[in-house]
């Protein structure tokens, strides 16, 4: 099971979409996930870049490997 989640990216500058196992704390691409910007309540700047934010490569990458790795 994945889930999207919003954070920055491996250079730390922009806010992308990786993709994390449910109860990992880190991305398919190996970036470690804070959850700063899970918990919205204190971030309406992250949350609006967030919804605009384009797709971790790496991350979709790693994905479809596990896919085709499980048929
Ligand atoms: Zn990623």
């Amino acid at each position: 099971m994945y889930e999207m989640c919003p954070a920055l990216d491996a250079h730390g500058i922009a806010v992308v979409w990786h993709l994390k196992a449910k109860q990992s704390a880190q991305a398919l691409c190996g970036q470690l996930l804070t959850g700063r910007l899970e918990h919205t309540e204190h971030s309406d700047a992250d949350t609006a870049q967030a919804e605009t934010a384009p797709h971790c490569q790496p991350c979709m990458t790693s994905f479809a490997q596990l896919v085709d790795q499980r048929g």
